[in-house]
């Protein structure tokens, strides 16, 4: 019943994307294959010897699109889900504009901390040996430090809306000396309420910067936001059901007398639940549930809002590393989060929305390979 409803509301959601995709009426859309190679990118050549040694081949799609485009000084919006590349789609253009004018300062506002270092990971991958400095501001962590860091005028910001706003208010932030602006996951900003954070922002900057806009959907708000932040953008839509179809969906019913917490036990102890991320709705009952999973010997941390910066970040890379074997998060925890080869996803408390669904199981099937997503209904 519920997996047709998934395919249901699949194809509701299809039909709202195309919906907004022609709003926003697109230049490019990523049905045709992939053109360019790295090599074929006017981008300096450590640049070019960093991604290779970073592993990637070919550009995805969304990146064979959007790297010309923000190489030739255009704003750009671009529609895409994480998994499909976005990241590097924007920070390899970046990063090559600062090389070529340490002047360049760039500004990267994120939904979550955990994606903002995600980021600047990935960042320091690409910007290995060009002495660029990026720098991560986030709550939970030492604003004091982040102060001390702004006086070296890192030339790439990454941060979450609240702390940025902090900064700014304490002066210590000035938004005018930012010539390049990324809001990365602008739905999911407005889905955690940084609507009004991000236009007093927006309202700070100055006018003379390159924009990027990337969000998986774009709505009623986020269009809010889009009008007042880009000018004269190229839009750029990612194929929406790329991710989706890496991965095998099913759903989990109890059998008769069966707990919740039994009928989960019996499938993390199944050949193949080699790395599980398992999702619920509230901090309070995630930590309960990986409380029980410990007390059973699984080997199982929780990432949640009332955790602190050190434990989410701890939790994160030991689960990267497979020191443990599942991840339990909320919604907003888990945004955004890359992790390789993640074999599962557990719905264990059901999503609120289909949106919520698709970045819930966007975690596994990545960068090609298939993972198995399966949802517990009552
Ligand atoms: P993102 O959508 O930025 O979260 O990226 C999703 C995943 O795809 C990450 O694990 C990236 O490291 C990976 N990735 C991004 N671009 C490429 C590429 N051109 N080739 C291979 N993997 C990539």
């Amino acid at each position: 019943m519920f997996k047709k409803n998934i395919k249901k509301l699949d194809h509701n959601l299809f039909i709202r994307k195309v919906d907004d995709f022609e709003k926003v009426t697109p230049d490019l859309s990523l049905e045709e294959p992939v053109k360019n190679s790295f090599n074929d990118f006017a981008i300096f050549d450590k640049l070019k010897r960093n991604i290779k040694d970073h592993g990637y081949e070919v550009p995805t799609e969304i990146q064979d699109k959007t790297i010309p485009q923000i190489l030739s000084g255009r704003d750009v919006i671009a529609m895409a889900n994480t998994g499909t590349g976005k990241t590097a789609a924007f920070l390899i253009p970046l990063i090559n504009k600062s090389f070529l004018d340490r002047n360049q300062r760039v500004l990267i506002v994120v939904p979550t901390r955990e994606l903002a270092i995600q980021i600047r990971d990935e960042y320091q991958i690409f910007a290995k040996g060009t002495q660029l400095e990026a720098v991560a501001f986030v709550g939970g962590a030492s604003i004091k430090r982040q102060t001390y860091a702004l006086k070296h005028k890192p030339q790439f910001a990454i941060g979450t809306p609240g702390r940025l706003k902090d900064l700014v208010n304490r002066r210590e932030l000035n938004l005018q000396l930012f010539q390049n602006v990324v809001l990365d996951e602008v739905d999911k900003m407005v889905d955690i309420g940084f609507i009004h954070d991000i236009k007093y922002l927006i309202s700070l900057l100055s006018r003379n910067r390159q924009s990027l806009f990337f969000s998986a959907t774009v709505n009623v708000k986020t269009r809010e936001i889009l009008q007042s932040f880009v000018r004269n953008a190229v839009t750029i839509s990612a194929k929406q059901q790329e991710v989706i179809n890496n991965i095998d969906q099913d759903v989990i019913r109890l059998s008769n007398g069966e707990s919740k917490i039994d009928a989960l036990h019996n499938l993390l102890i199944k050949p193949g639940f080699d790395k599980i991320i398992i999702f619920g709705r509230t901090k309070w009952g995630i930590q309960k549930l990986t409380n029980q999973l410990v007390e059973r010997g699984f080997k199982a941390l929780a990432i949640h809002g009332n955790k602190t910066q050190n434990q989410r970040q701890k939790a994160l890379q030991m689960f990267k590393n497979n020191e443990i074997q599942m991840l339990l998060a909320t919604d907003v925890a888990s945004r955004g989060l890359d992790i390789d080869s993640v074999t599962h996803v557990i719905n264990f408390d059901a999503p609120e929305s289909y949106d919520d669904y698709i970045h819930r199981i966007g975690r596994t099937g990545r960068a090609g390979k298939k993972g198995k997503a399966l949802t517990f209904v009552d």
